[in-house]
């Protein structure tokens, strides 16, 4: 089975869309969580997962916050703003199917979660002993992860040891069927890797590889977007930079 894992898409619609397209036909989409928030088509890229069959879908904390599932003090302003702007864009439709998502799933030998399984919430993995103690709080050998917006990879040769922590760049490919693995696929619609690519990952259950990928696609356009809807500057700027 070959599948399209995607995460933090951020109402980024055409960020999303060059990934779909790029990505071409596969068998299922797994979506991580964060699809709305900050950008300026959370409801296109509700409809362009929906359309392309993505399940799971997992809720993410933005997600969350805009139909207000969780308290909007924990954010900052400028993410705020954009969660306040994102809320009124979406329809009870719109807000049932958010509120109807998990955080966290087992798919065969796989453990989706938007941050961690510690807490699929809130909890950003990105060093090495976050990554060994969200292996040893799973039961399958492989856990994929969203939320830092940042492509990496942490393998640990068996449950309880450390385990090795490096980013993952354009045409990696991984390994999966030695040892235990957690991988974020990066994010679609704001990477913060310093590359403003648009990121993914495949997944190829029966080699049992896993890849990640980038796809350029028209900054300037979801920039115009952002502007047109008046969403704070910096959340504009960023996207340029990949910060
Ligand atoms: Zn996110």
């Amino acid at each position: 089975m070959k599948v399209l894992i995607v995460s933090d898409v951020h109402a980024n619609a055409i960020a999303l869309e060059a990934v779909l397209a790029r990505a071409g036909v596969v068998d299922a989409v797994w979506n991580l969580g964060d699809t709305v928030g900050y950008g300026p088509e959370p409801v296109r890229s509700l409809e362009l997962l929906v359309d392309r069959g993505a399940d799971p879908t997992l809720a993410g904390n933005h997600d969350l916050a805009c139909v207000g599932a969780l308290d909007l003090a924990a954010f900052n302003p400028v993410a705020r703003a954009a969660a306040l702007w994102t809320a009124r864009q979406l329809g009870p439709e719109h807000r049932a199917h958010l509120l109807s998502l998990p955080s966290t799933l087992v798919v065969a030998d796989f453990t989706l979660t938007h941050g961690s399984p510690r807490d699929p919430v809130w909890e950003y993995v990105v060093d090495a002993a976050a990554a060994a103690a969200s292996l040893d709080a799973v039961a399958t050998p492989v856990c994929l992860v969203g939320h830092s917006h940042i492509a990496l990879v942490a393998s640990q040769t068996s449950a309880g040891n450390d385990a090795v922590l490096r980013p993952l760049r354009d045409g990696d490919t991984l390994d999966l069927s030695h040892g235990r693995y957690l991988v974020n696929p990066g994010s679609v619609g704001q990477p913060r890797d310093r590359d403003s690519r648009a990121a993914y990952a495949l997944l190829d259950t029966a080699a049992g590889t896993l890849s990640v990928h980038r796809v350029a696609y028209d900054v300037g356009e979801t920039q115009r977007r952002m502007a047109e809807a008046s969403l704070p500057a910096p959340l504009i700027a960023r996207l340029a930079r990949g910060i």
